[in-house]
């Protein structure tokens, strides 16, 4: 929904906000402090994805719980004191929404490009049902300093695989011009119904599922500006869409 004050609609309801803290940018020098916390973010939505501190595994917040994919396999709930480097989140009230069945990833958002004008806006993908397959990686990264670079953690990684599993889809599309603020295009993680299966997601097949969209107006893009390093830092923007696209595209 969104207010009208004469002078055209301006979203002003939480759901029209995207929130995010941090930007993909400065994981790529490996700036990966903690600076905003798992109790903080879910004040600014009750869906998202992220990662902790020291990109330490793939987080998923379902329904206004944290989930943390590890690189042991095991999916944890996430302590609220646990903190974030860059993270998304929104409260969920679909704009769109099907029932789709037998499709495949690169179906799916090749169908959703082509049956809405959402190239240059920013909106979520949710999906919950049964997957044939889906295929997850999660980077084994450290909860402490000292951090390395985003293309030197992301080397260290493992893949994740599950069949005929149910279970939440969440993430977003976010627009090529805003690559570096986000990972443009599809950026999306995935959560078991069991708690046993999840990370970000490089590929999947859906047997059957309801498929919600969500547009935003708003981008509330919040930055570490307590945090000296990220303040100082001297960004090299030459090989940063490369290693962006290289660590955190969906291939
Ligand atoms: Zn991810």
């Amino acid at each position: 929904m969104a207010i009208n004050n004469g002078k055209g609609a301006i979203g002003l309801d939480k759901e029209d906000t995207l929130y995010q803290h941090g930007t993909l940018a400065l994981l790529v020098p490996g700036l990966l402090t903690g600076t905003l916390t798992i109790g903080e973010l879910l004040e600014h939505g009750d869906y998202g994805i992220g990662t902790l501190q020291g990109l330490d595994g793939e987080l998923t917040l379902v329904d206004g719980v944290g989930y943390l994919a590890q690189s042991d396999g095991n999916v944890v709930t996430v302590d609220p004191k646990e903190t974030v480097p860059f993270a998304n989140a929104h409260f969920q009230r679909a704009t769109d929404k099907l029932e789709h069945t037998q499709i495949t990833k690169a179906a799916l958002e090749k169908e959703i490009m082509q049956n809405h004008d959402y190239e240059n806006i920013f909106f979520a993908m949710k999906i919950h049902g049964v997957f044939s397959s889906v295929r997850t990686r999660v980077v084994a990264g450290n909860r402490q300093p000292p951090f390395k670079p985003l293309a030197i953690v992301a080397q260290n990684q493992e893949l994740f695989s599950a069949e005929n599993v149910t279970g939440t889809l969440v993430g977003y599309y976010s627009p090529e011009l805003f690559q570096g603020v986000a990972s443009a295009g599809f950026h999306v993680h995935f959560v078991s119904d069991d708690h046993q299966f999840g990370g970000h997601i490089l590929d999947y097949a859906l047997t059957q599922g309801t498929v919600e969209l969500q547009r935003f107006e708003n981008l509330d893009l919040h930055l570490p500006v307590h945090d000296s390093t990220y303040r100082k830092h001297r960004f090299d923007y030459d090989d940063m869409s490369a290693v962006i696209r290289s660590a955190e595209g969906n291939e």
